[in-house]
C-alpha cells in the first residue's frame, strides 16, 4: 500500500491511497524551530506532491487545504502546481527580531514564513517547494466611521497616515498557522503525546502522523490565521520608544462585517482604528491584529443558537445569564484560549504596548504572561454600545474585564436589556 505519485500525476480514481504515517523521508531537511537564523532553523516543507521532501503534519493554506484538496478532485488545480513567487515579496521588512529565537516565544507560526524566497533559495534552486506561510503587503482601508471621524472633527486627514478621502493607509500582513507541537503543548500544560492524541482523535484521525510520527514536530492545522493592518511604519512596533496603541481582536464576522448589534464588536474594531491612526498621527505606530476565532471560536452556528438561548430564557436576555448560556450550548464559555494569541506580538518585535485597546482581561493576562509591558487600557466609549449590547458587556465587565467605570453588580445583571427576537 504505497504507490508515491510524483509531480504531474492527475487524480484518478483508482490511485493508490498515500499514507503519509510510515518514515522514509530521507531527502527531507531538517527543522531546528527556534534556531537565530533562517538557514540553521530550516525551511518548512508540506507540499503533498514530493513526499521525501516533506517533514510536517499537514498542509499549506490554513483551513483553505481543504478547499484546494476540493479544487484537485473537481480537477480544476494540478496537484503539482507550483507556485510562481515573482515580485510577491513582502512590501515591509519584518525582522528578524530576537524574540525569534527566544526559547518558547514564538510556537503557532512560523517567524521566517515571509522571507522564504530570499531565505531559502539554495533550497528552492535544489526543487524543495517551500511556499510562504506569511504575505505582507499596503492598502487603502475605508470606514464609514471613519469618514464620520473627519466629518465631526475627532480626525484630521494629514497626507500621509489619514487622506482626505477617508482612507487609511496600512501596511498588512496575512498570517497561516504553523504550530510546533512541543511549544504548543507547553503553552497549553499538557503533553505533547496528549496534544497529538487529542488532535487525532477529536478531527476524526483526519491526520495519522500526530500519533505515528513522532519525529514530525510541526502541523500545519487547517485553522484559520490571523491579518494584521499596520498604521505608521512597521518597523516602529519593535521600538518601545515609539507609542504603540494596538488591539488584539477575535473575529465576529457578523457585527464586524454585517453591523449586527448584538455585541460591540464592530464599534470596538473601528473605534481602535480611529486610535491607531491618532496614535500614528502623533508619530507613534498602530496595530490591529484581527484573529480568525469566529464567535469565541465556537463557531457561527453555536453562537447563533447561542442568541436564540439567551433571547428565549424566562426573564430575558440579562447579563447575569449571558456565559451560563454559552456554557449550556457550547460546554465551556469560551473557546479563543488567548495562550497563542501573542506569538504575533513577538513576531513583529514588540516589547511594549502603550496603549491597548480592549478590556478583556484574557487578552491583558496574556499579553503581560508573554513578556509584554502595557501601559494604558483603552475602554470602549460608551456612546459606541450598540442598545442590545449591553447584555454582553455588562455581563464582560462583571467578570473581570476592564472598566474605567463602575462595575455592574449582582441586581443591575439581572435587568433584562437584550432585545426579544423580533
Ligand atoms: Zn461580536
Amino acid at each position: 500500500m504505497v504507490a508515491e505519485s510524483g509531480p504531474g500525476t492527475s487524480p484518478t480514481p483508482n490511485r493508490h491511497i498515500r499514507l503519509t504515517s510510515h518514515s522514509g523521508a530521507v531527502d527531507a531537511l531538517t527543522i531546528r524551530w527556534g534556531a537565530a537564523t533562517a538557514k540553521d532553523r530550516g525551511p518548512v516543507i508540506g507540499t503533498t506532491t514530493t513526499r521525501a521532501h516533506r517533514h510536517v503534519i499537514g498542509t499549506h493554506s490554513g483551513s483553505y487545504s481543504v478547499y484546494r484538496a476540493l479544487a484537485v478532485a473537481a480537477g480544476a488545480l494540478s496537484p503539482a502546481h507550483r507556485a510562481d513567487l515573482t515580485n510577491t515579496a513582502p512590501t515591509d521588512v519584518i525582522g528578524p527580531y530576537p524574540q525569534w529565537s527566544e526559547p518558547g516565544a514564538i510556537v503557532s507560526l512560523d517567524p521566517w514564513g515571509a522571507m522564504v524566497a530570499d531565505a531559502f533559495t539554495t533550497e528552492l534552486a535544489a526543487g524543495y517547494d517551500i511556499r510562504p506561510t506569511i504575505a505582507v503587503t499596503k492598502a487603502h482601508v475605508m470606514l464609514p466611521e471613519i469618514t464620520d471621524a473627519i466629518a465631526r472633527g475627532r480626525l484630521n486627514p494629514d497626507g500621509r497616515t489619514l487622506l482626505s478621502n477617508g482612507a487609511a493607509l496600512v501596511t498588512k500582513a496575512a498570517i497561516e498557522p504553523v504550530w510546533y507541537l512541543p511549544g504548543v503543548a507547553a503553552r497549553f500544560g499538557c503533553s505533547e503525546n496528549a496534544l497529538r492524541r487529542v488532535l487525532f482523535e477529536e478531527t476524526g484521525g483526519m491526520y495519522p502522523e500526530l500519533v505515528t510520527r513522532g519525529d514530525l514536530e510541526v502541523f500545519l492545522p487547517p485553522i484559520g490565521g490571523q491579518t494584521l493592518y499596520i498604521f505608521g511604519d512597521a518597523r516602529d512596533l519593535a521600538d518601545p520608544a515609539v507609542e504603540l496603541t494596538a488591539r488584539v481582536h477575535d473575529e465576529c464576522n457578523g457585527s464586524d462585517v454585517f453591523g449586527s448589534d448584538i455585541c460591540t464588536c464592530r464599534p470596538y474594531l473601528t473605534h481602535a482604528i480611529e486610535e491607531c491612526i491618532q496614535g500614528a498621527q502623533r508619530g507613534g505606530v498602530g496595530l490591529v491584529a484581527y484573529y480568525r476565532k469566529e464567535g469565541r471560536a465556537l463557531g457561527e452556528v453555536t453562537k447563533f443558537l447561542v442568541y436564540n438561548a439567551r433571547k428565549r430564557q424566562a426573564g430575558g436576555d440579562t447579563a447575569d445569564q449571558y456565559f451560563a448560556r454559552t456554557e449550556c450550548v457550547a460546554g465551556v464559555q469560551d473557546m479563543r484560549f488567548q495562550e497563542l494569541m501573542p506569538d504575533v506580538l513577538h513576531w513583529l518585535g514588540i516589547r511594549k504596548v502603550h496603549r491597548l485597546v480592549s478590556m478583556s482581561n484574557m487578552k491583558y493576562d496574556a499579553i503581560v504572561g508573554a513578556g509584554i509591558e502595557v501601559g494604558e487600557r483603552v475602554n470602549i466609549p460608551d456612546e459606541l454600545i450598540p442598545a442590545d449590547a449591553r447584555v454582553e458587556i455588562d455581563a464582560k465587565m462583571a467578570a473581570g474585564y476592564f472598566t474605567p467605570g463602575p462595575v455592574p453588580d449582582a441586581d443591575e445583571l439581572k435587568i433584562a436589556k437584550g432585545r426579544g427576537l423580533i
